[in-house]
Formats: C-alpha cells, sequence, structure tokens
C-alpha cells in the first residue's frame, strides 16, 4: 500500500494542512485538504473518501473537490456513519451553504454519491475492505481500518482516551501502520480532555493498551499548529513506541 500524507494538522497556516491522506492514489481518508494540497489530476483520480466525522477541518475540502469533478469524472463515493451523512446533508450540502452535489450536474451522475458506514461491518470501497470502529470525540466519530492484499492500515480519526479501537487493532493480524492523532501539548490536558484529543501522555497510555505497539509504525498527526513544537518535543521523550510525526508530503510504502 502507498500512503500519501496531503494534510496532518490539526489546523491550518501556509506550513500546515488539515487531515487529509490518500491511499494508492484511490483512496483518501478524510478530506480537509484534498484541493489545497493536490492537482487536479490526483484530485480525479480518487475513487472514494472515507469521512470520520463532520468537523470542518476532515470535510471542508469536499466543497472544492465536488465542484471540480462535476462532468469529469465518475461520482467520488463519500463514505461515513450515518450520523457524519447527517450532518453533511443537512448542513453542508445543503443548497445554503453550498449545493447538493450529490444531485447535481445530473441526478444519474452527480459529483458525489453518499455510502453508509455501519460502525464494525465490513464494506468494500474502492477495492479495500474497510471498516469504521467508533472513538471517543465531541461528535459521533470514527476510527478505520483499511484492508488490501499487501495488509491494514488503521486511522484513529479524533479521538481521546477510547477501548473498542485497542481491541480491534489487537485482533487484527496484519496491521502494518496505525495513523494516530495527537494534538495538544501535556500543559493544554483539559483542553484536549474536553475537546476529545490526546497529548503525549494519554497518547502513550492508550498506546500501551495495544500489545504490539512497541514496534508497530506509528504516524501521527494533528497536531496543532500553535503547539507544533512543544507536542514534538514531548512525543520525542517518549519511550517503548514506534512513533514518526508526519510531515506535508510524506510517502510511505507499507
Ligand atoms: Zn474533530
Ligand atoms: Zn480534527
Amino acid at each position: 500500500m502507498d500512503l500519501r500524507v496531503i494534510g496532518c494538522h490539526g489546523g491550518e497556516t501556509p506550513r500546515h494542512r488539515t487531515s487529509a491522506f490518500v491511499l494508492d492514489d484511490r483512496l483518501a481518508i478524510d478530506a480537509g485538504s484534498l484541493t489545497s494540497g493536490m492537482d487536479l489530476k490526483a484530485q480525479f483520480a480518487l475513487e472514494a473518501v472515507l469521512v470520520s466525522h463532520a468537523h470542518l477541518d476532515h470535510i471542508r475540502d469536499l466543497a472544492t473537490i465536488a465542484d471540480n469533478r462535476q462532468n469529469r469524472v465518475p461520482p467520488l463515493v463519500v463514505a461515513g456513519t450515518r450520523p457524519t451523512l447527517a450532518v453533511l446533508k443537512k448542513h453542508f450540502f445543503n443548497n445554503l451553504l453550498w449545493p447538493d452535489f450529490s444531485r447535481i450536474p445530473t441526478l444519474r451522475r452527480p459529483a458525489i454519491r453518499y455510502l453508509e458506514l455501519v460502525p464494525e461491518k465490513v464494506t468494500r470501497i474502492a477495492g479495500y475492505e474497510v471498516r469504521a470502529i467508533s472513538v471517543n470525540h465531541t461528535i459521533d466519530c470514527c476510527a478505520f481500518t483499511v484492508r488490501s492484499a499487501d495488509g491494514t492500515l488503521a486511522y484513529s480519526g479524533d479521538t481521546g482516551p477510547t477501548e473498542r479501537l485497542w481491541q480491534v487493532l489487537g485482533e487484527t493480524t496484519d496491521l502494518k501502520a496505525l495513523l494516530m492523532e495527537v494534538s495538544f501539548p501535556n500543559s493544554e490536558a483539559r483542553l484536549a480532555r474536553v475537546s476529545g484529543h490526546h497529548t503525549p501522555e494519554t497518547l502513550a497510555r492508550d498506546l500501551k493498551k495495544l500489545a504490539s505497539s512497541k514496534e508497530l509504525p506509528t504516524l501521527l498527526y494533528h497536531i496543532k499548529p500553535s503547539f507544533q513544537a512543544a507536542v514534538e518535543r514531548e512525543c520525542a521523550r517518549l519511550t517503548g513506541l514506534n512513533l514518526t510525526i508526519c510531515a506535508l508530503g510524506d510517502h510511505f510504502i507499507l
């Protein structure tokens, strides 16, 4: 599996982009920076986007990628749980904030097509076996496992300390890597707790619920730009884990 980091931050500046990752050029995980971080050719190559939750930093470039793709390529599959899709329909592609691209340019060939994911249930998307696992955030949010013939990639979504994800990953024998959120420094533990995010301290405690975390390549994302240096410093001090901090443009072969 070929993993490209399009956006890996919990905020935006000219040097930071919000969450978006692409597998084998055809499956995106979250849509925070799919158009600000990819040229048209790469945008057109996508078949589907997995949406972890409806927060703006994970969905906002669905607006612009839908616009760019209309009448050029087949519909983009937008896959998420029922509560996530409900927010997209009611508050985003609602013909007020933005057109309903699930109905235009034509009903027969719209720019996007919704696909509902049921947590825990495997769904086949763009040639992968995708499973959503509920995690612990301020709104409905899920992690994903994405399996291909090469193995499984896991993505945490936005989450604070959680349980079920670690059980599922513990049972995943072909797990290659985990994209894992960490957002705030330890000094902002309260803010992390009320906003459903990790600090390096809570991250280390949670990762240790997984027996293989010592070796498992764990790719950290969602650091808040204004706390980047502090979070990186604190992560560098964690021991007994296999951590890498994602950077824009990173390309991993899993
Ligand atoms: Zn969020
Ligand atoms: Zn977020």
